[in-house]
């Protein structure tokens, strides 16, 4: 093993030389605390700053060991340091060197969520951390003095304050991987009680701005408080029990006026599927993992999906049942999204009128008597929302401020007046027999099994140019696959660029492992999940990388159905 002392030579030995030089650095050394490892050196001071590495033994660390001990303590921490790292490298690095990227320290963190991801891997037996460095350059030659300075005195400090367990905010620490331990078992609560969601008293729901996911500042913010009827009392393993809205399976409404906070409280149960950062305000906001935003996408690619439940009898004679578009219109695309999301076995699905086609929503009794059934290929939700959950399992809480037509399917209604959640079940029942809505319920056939759409390995080709494999992604929703760009501006649940980094390559280890063997998209999700249960993140990558996150099942299958390629094969039911 080369020491900290060979690297230092082995850097003023290429000083002024071309810079390929630095490639010869690659490798590992041993600095007196930690391993440095230099994994890839970038080919220019343009490209992709250089891939590191460091890495201690976690009992040389100093960590207790109860943080690597569990899933959710690798997670927490892991995040913890990644966010540490990010923090030191703020106070210790001058940044521009040089040329391009030279003098960058750089690490991936997330922002409002904790996320597993593979920046930061701690285990009972090593902490690794992975980040990236601009090798500095003037032009192209090689600015040794500059990279000595980065590499021996910014980066041990860095790297002393994100390793090295006494130079930590231990209670900070120690409060982020409680928390998340508390929202685990929550979350097993959830389970055990047959809740879908659950919003504790005092969360705080809104947002600083659309652009900036932290909580909104002051006192402006009006916190969270459950109307009685709904209150339950879960139990925190460290921070002791919480009372909040506990919402049952079942179909709930929230209504209220424009600007009441509907959408903002809908949002937030999008988001509850994650955990989230201790003082985020949405920390105890836990919602069914297995919970997809279902909205309109109009122009979105659909392949042999079984929308028939929804839309039926379209003209020209259209099949319904194997329904393919490349531009989807506003209610065709919400059935699909529907469709999919049940085929990968979602429980809750959350819809705000805001983001829906009005005539997928619902028909209304004057509409309904102008234009007969036989005339209308769309038979609404409110027609179908009951037989979600009774014959797939699937709960709906819809966001409504139009619609009364709802009613007499919801199972709860909370109406939301200045931020606050009131019950209105009992006066909407009232409501119900004073005033009938008129409608005639409108289902032709029932709503019944779902095909299991096997997707074609033919689909996914990776190639692009004179590389095999070119997969890559551009913010949190474009992937570039091969020659194809997957649009995910709509998946509103995929959160983060790493999980966008990551859903690439897991199309990609689907594609060459999973579909060939004639597998159904839902049995590939599964599969894939055991995959990064077992393995972790680092299965997706044939190199050392620490740039992903861990998507949901859901956002991959959302990825593969956009995909304009996508053929699927003969289903089954
Ligand atoms: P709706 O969907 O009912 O029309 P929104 O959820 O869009 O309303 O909220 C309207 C505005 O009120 C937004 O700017 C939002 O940030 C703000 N808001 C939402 N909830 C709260 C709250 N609890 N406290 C303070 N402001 C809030
Ligand atoms: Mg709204």
């Amino acid at each position: 093993m080369r020491t900290s002392q060979d690297l230092r030579q082995a850097l003023r030995r290429i000083d002024g030389r071309g810079y390929k030089a630095y490639k010869g650095l690659q490798g590992e050394y041993s600095f007196p605390r930690y391993r440095l490892s230099i994994d890839h050196v970038q080919g220019d001071p343009f490209a992709a700053p250089s891939r590191f590495s460091a890495r201690i033994a976690t009992a040389d660390s100093g960590l207790p060991p109860r943080y690597a001990a569990t899933r959710s303590g690798r997670i927490a921490a892991g995040d913890f340091l990644a966010r540490r790292f990010a923090h030191q490298a703020a106070l210790q690095v001058r940044g521009s060197r040089g040329t391009g990227g030279s003098g960058r320290i750089e690490i991936e963190c997330g922002g409002q969520q904790v996320l597993e991801r593979n920046s930061v891997l701690l285990t009972p037996e090593s902490l690794e951390v992975r980040f990236k460095v601009g090798l500095p350059a003037a032009g192209r030659r090689v600015l040794a003095r500059q990279a000595e300075e980065m590499l021996f005195e910014e980066l041990p400090l860095i790297l002393a304050g994100v390793l090295l367990f006494e130079n930590l905010p231990a209670a900070d620490l120690r409060r982020q991987v409680e928390t998340h331990e508390d929202q685990q078992a929550l979350r097993r609560q959830l389970a055990e009680r047959g809740l879908v969601a659950f919003v504790a008293d005092g969360a705080v729901l809104p947002r600083r701005s659309g652009v900036d996911d932290r909580p909104l500042a002051g006192d402006d913010a009006v916190p969270f408080a459950s109307p009685p009827q709904l209150r339950c009392r879960l139990e925190r393993p460290h921070a002791g029990p919480l009372e909040g809205m506990g919402l049952p399976a079942g179909v709930h409404l929230i209504l209220g006026g424009g600007f009441h906070g509907k959408s903002t409280l809908l949002r937030a149960l999008e988001r509850g599927v994650y955990e989230h950062l201790p003082g985020d305000g949405r920390e105890w906001v836990l919602t069914d993992r297995n919970a997809c935003k279902i909205r309109a996408e109009d122009g979105r690619s659909i392949q042999g999906v079984d929308i028939s439940a929804f839309i039926d009898n379209l003209p020209l004679g259209r099949d319904t049942r194997a329904f393919s578009t490349p531009n989807a219109s506003g209610s065709t695309s919400q059935a699909a999204n529907i469709v999919e999301a049940l085929e990968m076995g979602a429980r809750l699905l959350l819809i705000d009128e805001d983001t829906s086609a009005s005539n997928f929503l619902v028909r209304d009794a004057r509409m309904q008597r102008l234009i007969s059934k036989s005339q209308e290929p769309i038979t609404p939700l409110v027609d179908r929302v009951r037989e979600l959950l009774e014959r797939h399992g699937a709960s709906t809480i819809l966001v409504t401020g139009g619609s009364g037509d709802y009613f007499d399917a919801a199972d709860r209604v909370i109406q939301m007046a200045a931020y606050r959640p009131r019950e209105m079940t009992g006066r909407v029942a009232e409501l119900i027999r004073e005033h009938p809505s008129g409608r005639l319920p409108e289902a032709p056939l029932p709503f019944g099994e779902l095909p299991r759409r096997k997707p074609l390995a033919s689909s996914f080709d990776a190639r692009r140019g004179k590389r095999a494999v070119k997969i890559d992604a551009r913010g949190c929703h474009t992937i570039f696959y091969g020659r194809e760009t997957i649009d995910l501006a709509l998946v509103e649940q995929l959160i983060d660029r790493g999980q966008t980094r990551a859903t690439g390559l897991a199309i990609h280890l689907l594609a060459r492992e999973f579909f060939p063997r004639g597998g159904s998209l839902a049995d590939g999700l599964k599969w894939l999940d055991e995959q990064l249960d077992r393995n972790g993140l680092d299965v997706l990558s044939p190199f050392k990388v620490g740039n992903l996150a861990r998507p949901r099942p859901f956002e991959v299958g959302a990825a593969i159905n956009r995909m304009r390629a996508l053929r699927v094969g003969a289903t089954a039911g």
